[in-house]
Order: C-alpha cells, then sequence, then structure tokens
C-alpha cells in the first residue's frame, strides 16, 4: 500500500508563498498534498502598489491571480480568512468555514500597521486601503487634508502617489516619528526624497508622534490637532494576533519566531517566511524584497520535511537594495550607503517589478 500524502497547507498568497508555488509548478514536491489558502482571490505586489494609485499600472498589474497560480502546482485553492490554529488537533482555524488538517503548515500572511484604536486606514490589507480610498475620494471637498502617517519607503511612497492621484483640492502632510524621512537610509536618499516630498507640495512633520483619529481629528505628541479627511497608516508591522494566540513563540511585534531553516522554534510542523516571520539571530526588515528571497529556501525546506530529510540553513545578504518610487518617472534607489536616483532608477525598479509579476 501507498504511503498517505501529507498535507501540506500554505497559508497566505504573500512573496515567499509565490515563490514555493512557481518552483512547485515546475518541480512537483513529491509526497505532498499541496493546499493553498488565502484571503483574497487576486495577491497585491505591494511593490506596484504606489504606481497602481498614480495609475502607471492597472489592478492586473499589481496583482497576481491566485487560481492559477496553484493549479500549476497542483494545489487546491481555499479562499478564506485563518483565524486561529489548533496545534493539539493539527487543525487551522477558518473563518466561517470547517478548519483544515495539516500536517505541515507554511505561514507567509504578512502583517499590518501599527495603529492605535480609532479611525483611519492602514495601508493593509492593500483591498482594505484601495476601498478605503475610493470612499475618500467620493467625500473630499477642496481644500480637505490627509496625513499619511509612517515615513519609511512605504509611507513615503504612498505619501507622493496620494498627492499625485488627489491633486491641487487636497493637502498632503506626511507624519514620521524620527526627524528625517527614511530612517537608515543615506543622507544623499533621505535629502532626493524630501525634495520630491516639496516639490508634490506635502507638508513633512517629522519628531512627533500621531495619536488617534477621532472625528476626524489627529492629536500629535507635540500638542498640535490636526483636522484631517483621512489618515493612512504606514507605520512599523505586527503579526496576526492568531500567531501568539496559539502559543507559538513570537516576538515583541507578534511576528513567528523561525530558526535559520525557517521552522518555528516552537513547533516542528510549522514554517514561516516574509513580515510575518521573525528570523532568530538575524531579523530581517519588513520588506518584500525579504519575503521573496526566503521563497526558495521555503521551499526546499518543505520539500526536504515532506521527505523526511535534514533542513537547509539560510544566510541571508546583509543588505539589500531598496528602489522607492519618486513619481514623474523617476526613483531613487540605495543599497550599502550609496544611492542613485533618476529616470533610470525608475526604469529598472519597473522592470524588476514587471519581471516578478510575469516571470518568463
Ligand atoms: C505602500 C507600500 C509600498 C511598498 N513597497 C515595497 C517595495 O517597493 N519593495 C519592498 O521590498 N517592500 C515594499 N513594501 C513592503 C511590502 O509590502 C511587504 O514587506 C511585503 O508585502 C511582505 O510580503 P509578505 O509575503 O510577508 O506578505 P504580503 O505581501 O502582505 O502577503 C500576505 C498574503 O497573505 C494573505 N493573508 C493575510 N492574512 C491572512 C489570513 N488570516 N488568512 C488567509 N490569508 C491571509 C493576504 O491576503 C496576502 O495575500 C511596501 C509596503 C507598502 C505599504
Amino acid at each position: 500500500m501507498g504511503r498517505t500524502a501529507t498535507n501540506l497547507v500554505l497559508l497566505g498568497a504573500g512573496h515567499a508563498h509565490v515563490a514555493v508555488l512557481r518552483r512547485a509548478a515546475i518541480r512537483p514536491i513529491p509526497g505532498a498534498a499541496l493546499t493553498l489558502v488565502t484571503r483574497e482571490p487576486r495577491a497585491a505586489y505591494s511593490g506596484m502598489l504606489p504606481g497602481l494609485l498614480r495609475g502607471d499600472y492597472g489592478f492586473d498589474d499589481a496583482h497576481i491571480a491566485c487560481a492559477p497560480l496553484a493549479a500549476a502546482a497542483g494545489a487546491r485553492l481555499l479562499i478564506a480568512e485563518a483565524d486561529g490554529i489548533d496545534r493539539a488537533a493539527g487543525m487551522l482555524r477558518l473563518a466561517g468555514q470547517s478548519p483544515l488538517p495539516f500536517d505541515l503548515l507554511s505561514i507567509d500572511v504578512g502583517g499590518r500597521p501599527v495603529m492605535p484604536p480609532g479611525g483611519g486606514v492602514p495601508v493593509k490589507p492593500v483591498g482594505r486601503l484601495l476601498a478605503g480610498l475610493a470612499a475618500l475620494e467620493a467625500r473630499l471637498i477642496t481644500g480637505d487634508r490627509v496625513a499619511v502617517i509612517g515615513a519609511g519607503a512605504g509611507g513615503c511612497e504612498l505619501a507622493l502617489a496620494l498627492a499625485h492621484r488627489l491633486g491641487s483640492r487636497t493637502r498632503v502632510v506626511l507624519i514620521g516619528r524620527d526627524r528625517a524621512v527614511l530612517p537608515g537610509a543615506p543622507a544623499r536618499a533621505q535629502a532626493v526624497v524630501r525634495r520630491a516630498l516639496a516639490a508634490a507640495g506635502i507638508d513633512w512633520l517629522g519628531g512627533v508622534d500621531a495619536g488617534p483619529l477621532h472625528a476626524g481629528e489627529l492629536a500629535l505628541s507635540d500638542g498640535r490637532v490636526l483636522a484631517l479627511a483621512e489618515a493612512f497608516w504606514a507605520t512599523g508591522v505586527v503579526g496576526p494576533g492568531f500567531l501568539a494566540a496559539a502559543g507559538l513563540p513570537c516576538d515583541a511585534a507578534g511576528c513567528l519566531r523561525v530558526d535559520a531553516t525557517l521552522r518555528s522554534t516552537g513547533d516542528a510542523r510549522v514554517f514561516a517566511a516574509g513580515d510575518c516571520a521573525a528570523l532568530e539571530g538575524n531579523a530581517r526588515p519588513k520588506a518584500g524584497v525579504w519575503a521573496v528571497r526566503a521563497g526558495p529556501i521555503l521551499e526546499d525546506n518543505l520539500r526536504r520535511a515532506v521527505a523526511g530529510q535534514p533542513l537547509r540553513r539560510w544566510r541571508p545578504q546583509r543588505d539589500a537594495l531598496v528602489i522607492m518610487s519618486l513619481g514623474n518617472g523617476r526613483a531613487v534607489a540605495w543599497r550599502n550607503g550609496l544611492s542613485v536616483s533618476g529616470r533610470l532608477a525608475w526604469h529598472w525598479k519597473d522592470h524588476l517589478d514587471r519581471k516578478w509579476m510575469r516571470p518568463s
């Protein structure tokens, strides 16, 4: 009698799982029955999100259809939101649906921005951001002010894209906890972004913390109160609460602690990659590039785990190239303290993003 297949459940169509499924489509994982569980039928690629908001890309350019992705890999697709893991029973709990049994569970569900209770639109999930923006556009009146909170690369890109999209009838203000935009980036890249923000008419408020948004008013830590039509939160990432609630070891932000093989430090059946994972002793910044890079290692180790073979250790590079779009066909790129900006940087980003979306 043949061995029963190992139930390998991939939770979330994040960047690492897209890589896993693409590789499994070329070389199936022997002995595995694959299921992809994900909340939306089309997975957003946030590298192209600012371009989508500006109108450089259409919805399909910036989203990956999960059905063909899963079908090519021979995986079953379940559109569902996971809200718990019953580790004793080996079941993934799904909102409004029957729980799903797993032998191995790989998690790539990303994270959400840190935001206080109250109003405002988080940048993730992307579907909620797009819906929040559409609702805002329907009620905006000339002179309204909109804030983006968080001045990392994602927040700066979002502010620039919103200023372009909403036009001169709306004032965009970017708020950051640090005095400088893009904390940790080279000074030249910070200066380029400051100039781009000023040219787009965006007000920069640095060195302040934003409180909750209540009744259209946002209180700042320096005592000022801003009247806003909306606030978009692009602050640091936290993991989904159901990981820690399952008793899995997590870091302070609720991201699943994994060792260098991307396996949970608390449960040998569970793997994780991307923003929802915290790599022990080598924490990676919360950026899609690291989720993409984890993909091949994750795929190899899931394959090995199914076969009962020893796992490979991931030794990520120290640094990664960051390319941030500025709008108007320009971008700024930096790595290892060096930075370049201009049209070529934008073409390079556009080329890399399109290549990721449509690998040949
Ligand atoms: C405006 C903006 C621009 C950015 N630009 C860049 C960039 O240019 N380069 C870069 O490297 N990074 C960029 N980032 C950061 C990047 O978005 C994240 O680091 C990246 O998306 C993380 O990938 P991931 O695979 O961890 O998860 P995600 O891409 O967030 O994917 C998670 C998937 O899991 C699904 N999911 C989530 N929860 C559940 C659940 N409970 N049940 C079922 N499914 C679930 C979601 O539907 C989604 O498909 C940007 C971020 C923002 C906000």
